[in-house]
């Protein structure tokens, strides 16, 4: 059997490959060739198969898809905890709008956008959708982080450092695709704010520019009852009836929050493919409501978790957001099995891989897809026994247990250690941006 030293091996007590769903291996090896997965089998016959490779051995550890974090603004990240406990028209509109509108410049965006990689990367996250202004600085700190996103161009009425006016943030957006179209770790999106931030002249100029570049659009919709009644009350039409009539609703629309939806919502979302970005957290935290997600599932919804920004989280930690998810749409439904286990990772992964449009090449643990791949480490006294691994995975772990965190085959995180992103220098430029927030605020 050929063998070449650009080969390497990872070995564990468990890989959960996610897809099939369910299904869990003991002892086996991922094979790694360059940035892909070569093959998946037995330890004993890997060791065999590929006697010239390097072994990476994990023996407490479980193997699993990197996470996908579908909704967020890693910039962000500089605001964590600025400004908690509010409601979430006063906690936009007093305290995060006037911060933002005194500081955010490409380097604050560039930087906490870095700060964001540094913990997405130490707790599992391998590939995330982000929408902020500066999407050129995101891109960025990803691309040199060796990260992999989703970068959207947002698009709002109110001026601010990055565009003056809707049509200005559309031309910069279209400017910002054109510069990474040859960037394989970064795709692009465009990401209206929310209904009531965008006017419908920019919504239409979205659908046809998203149209002819085959295009997602990101969306938060229906985050409040506040947001539909009014809505209701200004135009007579509930947000989503609005995004129908402007010809959004469709399998290119990744939706965020959605906590206000009624029976007549769920078919037109089924039959149109949208995909959700659900994101328990931050709705739970600023009281936004609660995500129905077993009635959109059931009707065949793609649902994915996202952490949204670390301002209304607090963190990024994408195995505490989907137990969250779990274990709230059992108490949202009344009805313990919803969300099981196996469903609940393949939320944290494949289905934001689908919502993506990256499914054919990140997700899950299959050959030929990139090696986006995390460690779990099991061993602490608090995991033991370990019955039913996964299900240890989503509701006793959360990321401070990943170990290892590879993307595209590099390993950017060994032994809870960042292997290439200057952690003391970051620290230090946290630290000038708290100064200067305070400075401001
Ligand atoms: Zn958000």
């Amino acid at each position: 059997m050929a063998s070449s030293t650009s080969e390497f091996l990872i070995t564990a007590r468990w890989i959960v490959p996610v897809v099939p769903e369910g299904l869990v291996l003991k002892n086996h090896a991922l094979v790694i060739k360059e940035s892909i997965i070569k093959d998946l089998l037995p330890v004993t016959l890997a060791k065999e198969q590929y006697p010239n490779a390097t072994a990476v051995d994990l023996p407490q550890h479980m193997l699993t898809a990197g996470l996908v974090n579908t909704h967020g603004h890693a910039a962000m990240s500089l605001l964590r905890g600025y400004a908690d406990d509010r409601e979430l028209m006063d906690w936009l509109s007093n305290h995060i709008w006037p911060v933002e509108m005194k500081l955010v410049d490409y380097d604050f965006v560039k930087d906490g956008s870095t700060l964001a990689v540094a913990e997405m990367i130490s707790t599992g996250t391998t590939c995330a959708a982000d929408t902020y202004f500066f999407p050129e600085a995101v891109a960025e700190a990803f691309t040199e982080n060796k990260f992999r996103g989703q970068v959207a161009t947002p698009i709002i009425q109110f001026p601010n450092a990055w565009a003056e006016n809707e049509g200005q943030h559309i031309q910069k957006g279209l400017e910002f695709g054109d510069s990474i179209k040859d960037n394989d770790l970064i795709s692009t999106a465009f990401a209206p704010h929310s209904p009531y931030t965008v006017t419908d002249k920019a919504l239409e100029q979205v659908r046809i520019h998203t149209e002819a570049l085959s295009l997602p659009v990101h969306l938060h919709l229906h985050e409040t009852l506040d947001e539909v009644e009014g809505a209701v009350a200004k135009t007579g039409k509930r947000p989503i009836q609005r995004m129908h009539e402007l010809g959004l609703i469709s399998e290119s629309l990744q939706t965020v929050h959605m906590t206000q939806l009624i029976e007549q919502d769920f078919e037109l979302l089924a039959d149109k493919g949208v995909h959700l970005a659900h994101c328990p957290e931050s709705n739970m935290k600023l009281a936004s409501g609660f995500c129905p997600i077993e009635m959109l599932k059931k009707n065949g919804v793609n649902v994915a978790v996202g952490t949204d920004g670390a301002a209304s989280n607090n963190n990024l930690d994408m195995l505490e957001e989907t137990r969250s998810a779990a274990l709230l749409s059992k108490a949202v439904s009344a009805d313990a099995t919803s969300v099981n286990a196996f469903e609940a990772l393949s939320m944290a992964t494949i289905n934001g891989a689908r919502l993506l449009g990256l499914d054919s090449k990140i997700g899950s643990l299959q050959k030929g897809k990139q090696a986006d791949i995390i460690a779990v480490d099991l061993s602490g006294i608090n995991f033991q026994p370990i019955h039913h691994p996964v299900s240890q995975l989503i509701y006793t772990t959360s990321g401070h247990q990943v170990s290892h965190t590879w993307i595209g085959g590099e390993l950017l995180y060994a032994n809870n250690q960042l292997t290439q992103l200057d952690e003391p220098r970051l620290r230090a430029v946290v630290e000038e941006w708290r100064q200067k927030i305070e400075k401001v605020s």
